[in-house]
């Protein structure tokens, strides 16, 4: 019955050429593959079939080496300067075949290069990687700018598929989806091929068009990874998850079909890739998303308190709390506040459409008491304000960011120094929750401040408003409300990562060893304290792409109720799971590392 429906959606999609040619091939391996080949096996493509693919892609076919492949074989060579130099830069990672902005992840994964990748330069240098990936039954893998914690866009002994190439960016005022003339009004947005990063897109459509597009908090991660983890940013809760802004997409499916999708083609597949988990649908090679008015200011407030004793860090605790639901609860503010063992709460918190003089008076209540109160210290002085909203992403004169200063580097790119901890960094354990906001209601408000002061007693925990949608405004909610992403998003306030590692431990790069016993130990204490959060939210979901390797009921945790419709829907366009990732839409039937069905 399965196999009878696929074959009539090929033969609807047969006046496509590229899926008609495909046809026999894609017809004939339904259901029967047990396993992918790797390079030992007989089954692997010979080498004249490899230089067909170099050829049919452009000649942009590679065989990665690791990262650090070079410093093994000649330590004082240029080369392995080169990757020394640079391997805390994450827009070198990003452009590196066999780049990952995190060294890998204790018990879980290591980065390895794929034996092949093709460095795609359009659709079709995609779609013949996808057809030649499915034809040889190979494992296929995807990647844009290399951020998936959970190592989903590395696989050793595959086929990557890489976007970083494809990175243009154009704006329209007046953009409507394919085939939505009458039905979808026209708006202003901006098209990105997939392999373009946010700081390209903020740049474009903030510094030089005026306007905002929704996107991502970490100026270098990939746009259609992002979008398809659901995606948050600085000012979600003014403007929905970067999904919610998705107006269209052009995806290469499994039967090597270049399909433009939208609320009017393909709207199933169109809902699952706004935020049902980067990897699994396809190779998408464009997205296009609306873009907003751009409000006149950014802001941020910033500084570090103290507790003297674990009963004031309670009080701190819950006066923040109280502050937070009063003050902060609403479409304007988002980011961060840690809690940490040593007793300390810091702010990192940023906001959109206040100016200076309100950013300020709103927190003076909250910073007056502080520098008052006998029982707390401030540690770090208190900063707020604002900027011009069209000024935030530029580096020139931005003490906050760092510019990526290598020759020939775009001028628009640079990092937040905020985030630089984080490059290369080898993970220890990683857990999210989403907390509901029920929680801040006053008569749950003891329960919530107990759980923070009991779990924060493990490990720090950061306290993301952002990436919780209580609180945004309404056209926020129902757009988001639209999307894959677990519904329990939109009722959380904030999402709590509990999370920490390393420094950068990239296989073959020289540095003193690892005390594995003692980041086993520290994993231990991130679930001690996600144990405390569960306490008071029985049934947290978790973020897709910010979460916990190990999660055992992770359908359930990043997608909820909407599950079983992501599942039909891989079933429909891909049923041989020629796109597998790590804990993605139906990854339950392979073997963890997508080589073997179970
Ligand atoms: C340092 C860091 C900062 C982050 N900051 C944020 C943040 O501010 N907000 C937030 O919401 N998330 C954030 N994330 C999570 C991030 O959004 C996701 O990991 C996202 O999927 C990364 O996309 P990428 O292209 O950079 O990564 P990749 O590792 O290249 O891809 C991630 C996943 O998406 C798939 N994928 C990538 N490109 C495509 C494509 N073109 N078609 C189909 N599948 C594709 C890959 O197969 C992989 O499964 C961050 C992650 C890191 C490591």
């Amino acid at each position: 019955m399965r196999r009878r429906s696929l074959l009539k959606g090929i033969a609807a999609a047969a006046l496509n050429s590229v899926a008609w040619r495909q046809l026999p091939t894609f017809a004939s391996t339904i259901s029967l593959i047990k396993r992918r080949v790797r390079p030992s096996d007989p089954g692997w493509p010979s080498a004249a079939k490899w230089e067909e693919l170099r050829r049919a892609v452009g000649g942009n076919l590679v065989q990665p080496q690791a990262l650090f492949a070079p410093c093994a074989t000649e330590p004082s060579d240029i080369a392995c300067t080169e990757v020394m130099k640079n391997s805390r830069n994450p827009f070198y990672l990003g452009e590196h075949p066999a780049g990952t902005q995190v060294s890998g992840w204790l018990d879980a994964w290591t980065p390895a290069p794929s034996a092949y990748a093709v460095a795609a330069h359009k659709a079709d240098d995609v779609a013949a990687a996808v057809n030649f990936a499915r034809t040889h039954n190979l494992r296929l893998v995807v990647k844009g700018a290399g951020h998936s914690y959970q190592g989903t866009s590395n696989a050793p002994d595959s086929l990557l598929v890489w976007t970083r190439a494809m990175n243009n960016v154009v704006l329209h005022d007046s953009f409507v989806p394919k085939g939505c003339a009458g039905k979808i009004a026209p708006v202003p947005a901006v098209s990105a091929e997939a392999g373009a990063v946010w700081i390209d897109l903020y740049d474009a459509v903030t510094a030089k068009g005026g306007r905002y597009v929704q996107g991502g908090g970490c100026t270098e991660v990939g746009v259609a990874g992002l979008i398809q983890s659901g995606g948050f940013g600085n000012f979600s809760k003014g403007f929905g998850s970067a999904a919610a802004s998705l107006l269209e997409a052009e995806i290469v499916t499994a039967d090597g079909a270049i399909r433009v999708v939208n609320a009017c083609n393909d709207p199933d597949l169109f809902w699952a890739i706004k935020g049902g988990g980067g990897g699994s649908w396809g190779v998408v090679t464009r997205v296009t998303l609306r873009t907003h008015d751009l409000p006149q200011f950014f802001g941020a407030a910033w500084g570090k308190i103290k507790a003297n004793s674990d009963d004031a860090f309670r009080k701190l605790i819950s006066r923040f709390v109280d502050f937070y639901a009063k003050n902060l609860f609403n479409p304007h503010w988002g980011e961060q506040i840690a809690l940490a063992p040593d007793n300390t709460l810091k702010v990192s918190m940023v906001c959109q459409g206040m100016a200076g003089d309100e950013v300020r008076q709103t927190w003076k209540p909250f910073v007056d008491w502080a520098k008052s109160d006998p029982d707390v210290t401030v540690i770090e002085s208190f900063g707020a304000g604002a900027r011009e909203a069209r000024r935030w992403w530029n580096i020139e004169g931005n003490t906050s960011m760092i510019p990526d200063t290598r020759a020939g580097a775009l001028k628009h790119h640079g990092w937040w120094k905020g985030d630089q901890d984080q490059v290369g960094a080898f993970i220890h354990g990683y857990e999210s929750l989403w907390l509901p906001a029920s929680l801040l209601q006053e008569s749950n408000r003891a329960r919530l401040c107990d759980a923070l002061f009991a779990a924060s007693r493990h490990k720090k925990l950061e306290l993301h408003f952002n990436k919780g949608l209580a609180g945004a405004t309404a056209e926020a909610l129902s757009a988001s409300q639209n999307t894959a992403t677990n519904p329990e998003v939109l009722n959380a306030f904030v999402l709590v990562i509990i999370a920490d590692g390393e420094r950068p431990s990239y296989p073959g790069q020289t540095r003193p060893p690892m005390d594995v016993n003692a980041a086993r130990t520290d994993a231990k204490k991130i679930d001690m304290a996600t144990a405390e959060l569960i306490r008071i939210a029985p049934n947290a979901g978790s973020y897709v792409s910010e979460s916990n390797y190990f999660n055992r009921s992770w359908q359930l945790a990043y997608w909820g109720k909407n599950y079983s419709r992501l599942r039909a829907i891989k079933k429909k366009y891909d049923p041989e799971a020629l796109f597998f990732v790590h804990n993605g839409v139906g990854s339950e039937e392979w073997s963890r590392d997508g080589f073997t069905r179970l």
